[in-house]
């Protein structure tokens, strides 16, 4: 695979030109039109399942309370750890490092809340439900056969074939969102969102991992893993300076200091579970994978469209530039007079994602069966206009 992306720019480009503005999606209103009364927020009349917190700045996912079940699985066995544990190695160690061994920890496992909270509370890259249906595309040259219509629409297709890199791909139309779900979308039935560079949505964050947070998911899943070895490598430490002090046998150390054998027990299960995961989702970044792909798709390394060799995968999921939500959570929504559009619909994406604006979405999805991929259409861009020098 090489780095170069070849695109059907009449396609892709013709939807791209039509992308709305971030103003634009923000649904912006003028409070004169409501006759005094105040609009809601899009937040508050969001179609999705999110929670929203702080007059939405904060965007959790349905589950969020599963995060408490989280925090206490992380902050418990690190209160035993520095209650139980540390007070006996800072014996062992000189005067700098006995801090060490107390700090490290604490500081790590502030990080390891703050990166969760972080993939919790963000918006994972959520798209912008359309009012209505798109209009059906003039050009049926790329449409497949695979196809019926929506909402007494007939000409609107369910699949539109799409060239990325040489290849044909298949766009899918989700019938919740009314759109055409962008590269790498999957939409989330617990969120009930579609989801750019949709992962997976992860029961212990509760929201989906999707373009926006996964940089934080993957850093939150590695830090556990080092905070989880440096707790079973310090509570190993402390049994074996108790056998050699009181010269015990292994039964005999564990009973002189149970905590460091529950947390040995507890962070070698848990080290298996994180550290196996942070192994899975460094192998999915070598190769320009979500979860998603891996496990529906099963890429072998040659078809996989996205793999950009491993430092340009690295390059471009962990230093690209960071992108912003589409979505002006907090911006007052705007109610459309359409017989399509239920108000809260029109209020959330109506105003920026009308049937005027419907090409913008220029959504693909995989199909294994095309035996071969897509490309973001603001990565494609990217690469286009890096290409063409
Ligand atoms: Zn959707
Ligand atoms: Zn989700």
């Amino acid at each position: 695979m090489t780095n170069s992306v070849h695109v059907d720019e009449k396609i892709i480009i013709g939807r791209m030109d039509s992308t709305p503005s971030s103003s634009q999606l923000s649904g912006l209103h003028e409070p004169d039109a409501d006759k005094g009364a105040k609009p809601p927020r899009v937040y508050q009349v969001w179609k999705g399942n999110n929670k929203f917190f702080l007059g939405g700045r904060l965007i959790f996912g349905p589950d969020a309370r599963s995060l408490t079940t989280t925090i206490s699985m992380i902050l418990a066995p690190i209160i035993l750890f520095i209650a139980f544990v540390s007070k006996d190695l800072i014996q062992e160690f000189d005067q700098h490092l006995d801090k060490l061994v107390v700090a490290l920890p604490m500081v790590l496992v502030c990080l390891v809340l703050l990166l969760l909270f972080l993939t919790s509370c963000t918006d994972p890259g959520i798209i912008p439900r359309n009012s209505r249906p798109p209009e059906p595309d003039d050009d049926t040259s790329n449409l497949s056969t695979d196809w019926t219509g929506y909402h007494n629409i007939p000409s609107l297709p369910l699949i539109k074939d799409v060239m990325v890199n040489g290849m044909v791909v298949k766009v899918k139309y989700c019938p919740t969102c009314m759109l055409y779900r962008p590269p790498r979308c999957s939409h989330c039935t617990l969120c009930n969102n579609c989801v750019e560079r949709f992962d997976h949505h992860c029961p212990w964050v509760g929201q989906c991992i999707g373009k926006l947070n996964y940089r934080f998911f993957l850093q939150f899943v590695s830090l556990t893993s080092i905070l989880c070895l440096y707790v079973l490598a310090f509570c190993c430490v402390n049994i074996h300076k108790i056998m050699n002090r009181h010269r015990l046998n292994l039964w005999g150390a564990l009973l002189k200091s149970p905590a460091s054998g529950i947390l040995i027990l507890y962070t070698f299960v848990a080290g298996w579970f994180v550290g196996g995961l942070t192994t899975f989702h460094l192998y999915l970044v070598l190769t320009n994978q979500t979860t998603y792909e891996n496990f529906r798709y099963h890429y072998k390394r040659k078809m996989n469209p996205y793999n950009l060799g491993c430092l340009g995968n690295i390059r471009e999921i962990l230093f690209s530039k960071v992108h912003k939500s589409r979505i002006n959570f907090r911006a007052l929504a705007k109610v459309e007079d359409s017989p399509l559009v239920t108000p809260s619909m029109s209020m959330v994406s109506g105003h920026a994602m009308g049937p005027g604006n419907s090409k913008s979405n220029c959504d693909i999805e995989i199909d294994v069966r095309c035996n071969a991929g897509v490309q973001d259409s603001e990565d494609i861009m990217k690469d286009m206009h890096r290409f063409r020098g």
